[in-house]
């Protein structure tokens, strides 16, 4: 297992470019890979949050008057410093969430991705001037909004804060971080190396806590906007909080996601489409399948998936979940289908793995003959468990997705452009594939979902987020343009 250097051994704060901790409450952190305490964090108080508020809000004016192309800069050497300190930053994941090596890797990855979508912003948010009568001029500048927030669940522990931060930043704004409790790493390293990259003092904080620090945030008078992701139940508690403290905000919740899949798939594609989607990152992703929905003649696909299935090994190439309560949870859902007369292809509950005994795993799991009214069929269960759905033709499949809460992502198989066609129009999620189980859209195209799985205008990363964290000022000037140059005579 990685050793963690003294500034992860205990998170601390980091306030004002300054790491530092009130030694009130804390909590500790364990790895979920064997179950042992990695680090502790404090539970931050009201009083943390308005010291991280003031910091940023000192920082504002200095930050947000620099230019763009200077605030740039130092986004493309933080994007490098990722790259050169991908092993350790992926071990770091590895660590905190479980995932595998591989998992991690292409987490930090994307957040490099998103640092260059960051980086191109010069060229993408250009102003609009208009001369609109003689002499009179319309203008709109697109402006930061100040002190902003960010609050990020477990899963993904360092891909998600770059969902915000960049962009947020390189925008003109500060910010004020909360990780989730369970993955504080990360994040303490990411503020290392945006100071080595140069970012000056207060403009990005970080706050670690729970619950207590996620209310202060959403009251906060000085904060202008907030940005969450995480379950929906917490998703609508802060956005309620948040709009009603008359914030701009944007809350990505939960999802169930359903794929569609047709006899004439390709099979083999298909089937380890589909597994993909349900058991990478243990089935602890936004995006990760949830429901197959097999219409009519799909047998040979699913003996195929079982198959496929069998090849995830956990704590080999099948990361852990990430609590002892997150196993008790899924294990919960399987016995609960299994009574209600569904039945398990391949279970994945009593999982132990040799000579890591004490962490949290999960194998891969598919439950057919599911019913819409069983609770596999409707919650969103975040592990690697997938259930099988049987639809007569593509109008029930649809019905079935279209029944869900959730509307992150909706895929289907098929070898018909046609029939693909009718999904897309009508599956009721932000998010569509077509031969692909994780349909996330790659930048400058944005990420959010429909109905339950978002709240808010507007997605989180991407072309829209230039929307969320500006505001735009409207200019008119008025010149004669028949003035002369009369001052010499
Ligand atoms: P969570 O909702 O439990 O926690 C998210 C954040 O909210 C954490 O920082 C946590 O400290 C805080 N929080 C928890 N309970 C709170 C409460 N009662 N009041 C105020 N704040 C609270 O989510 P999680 O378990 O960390 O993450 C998994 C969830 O996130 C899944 O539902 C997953 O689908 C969702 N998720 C969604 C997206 C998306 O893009 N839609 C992306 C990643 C994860």
């Amino acid at each position: 297992m990685m050793n963690v250097s003294d500034t992860l051994s205990e998170v601390k704060n980091y306030i004002d470019g300054k790491f530092e901790r009130n030694d009130q409450n804390a909590m500790d952190v364990l790895s979920p890979l064997d179950g042992s305490k990695i680090s502790s964090i404090p539970l931050s108080t009201t009083q943390d949050v308005d010291d991280a508020v003031q910091a940023a809000k000192k920082a504002f004016p200095e930050w947000s008057g620099m230019t763009f192309k200077e605030r740039v800069q130092i986004f493309f050497r933080y994007r490098n410093l990722l790259e050169q300190n991908m092993d350790e930053l992926t071990k770091l994941v590895q660590l905190e969430n479980g995932k595998t090596y591989g998992e991690a890797k292409a987490e930090v990855e994307k957040s490099m991705e998103l640092c260059e979508f960051a980086v191109s912003m010069p060229q993408i948010v250009v102003n609009e001037v208009q001369e609109v009568s003689k002499g009179v001029e319309c203008r709109i500048e697109r402006k930061p909004l100040g002190v902003v927030a960010s609050i990020t669940p477990f899963n993904f522990p360092n891909m998600v804060p770059h969902w915000t931060l960049p962009n947020a930043l390189v925008l003109g704004n500060t910010m004020v971080m909360k990780p989730s409790e369970l993955v504080p790493l990360s994040t303490v390293r990411m503020a290392e190396l945006l100071k080595e990259a140069g970012l000056p003092n207060g403009v990005f904080n970080i706050v670690n806590g729970g619950k207590e620090v996620v209310e202060a945030i959403c009251d906060h008078p000085k904060i202008e906007a907030v940005s969450f992701v995480g379950s929906t139940k917490v998703a609508k508690i802060v956005y309620k909080r948040a709009t009603s403290n008359l914030k701009r905000c944007v809350a990505l919740g939960g999802a169930k996601n359903h794929l569609l899949v047709l006899p004439d798939a390709n099979p083999e594609m298909t089937a380890s489409n589909v597994v993909a989607s349900m058991s990478g990152c243990a089935g602890q992703r936004c995006m990760a399948a949830s429901v197959m929905v097999g219409v009519d003649k799909v047998q040979h696909i699913i003996d195929l998936m079982v198959e496929d299935a069998k090849a995830m090994v956990p704590g080999d190439n099948l990361g852990s979940v990430i609590t002892a309560e997150a196993k008790k949870r899924i294990e919960g859902y399987i016995d609960e289908a299994e009574k209600n007369g569904a039945k398990i292809l391949l279970d994945g509950r009593n999982t132990t793995v040799k000579g890591k005994e004490g962490g949290y795993y999960v194998g891969p799991t598919i439950i057919d003959y599911v019913t819409t009214d069983m609770s596999v069929a409707r919650e969103e269960i975040f592990g690697p468990v997938i259930s099988i759905i049987r639809a007569k033709d593509l109008d029930e499949a649809i019905e079935i997705e279209n029944g869900s809460n959730y509307g992150n992502a909706a895929a289907v198989f098929t070898q018909s452009g046609g029939l693909a066609k009718q999904v897309m129009e009508r599956a009721s999620a932000g998010m569509i594939g077509v031969n692909i189980g994780v349909p996330v859209p790659r930048e400058p195209f944005s990420f959010g979902g429909w109905n339950e799985s978002k709240f808010g205008v507007g997605d989180i990363t991407g072309r829209s987020s230039i929307e969320f964290w500006t505001q735009n000022k409207k200019t008119t000037t008025k010149w004669n343009p028949e003035a002369q140059t009369n001052w010499m005579s």
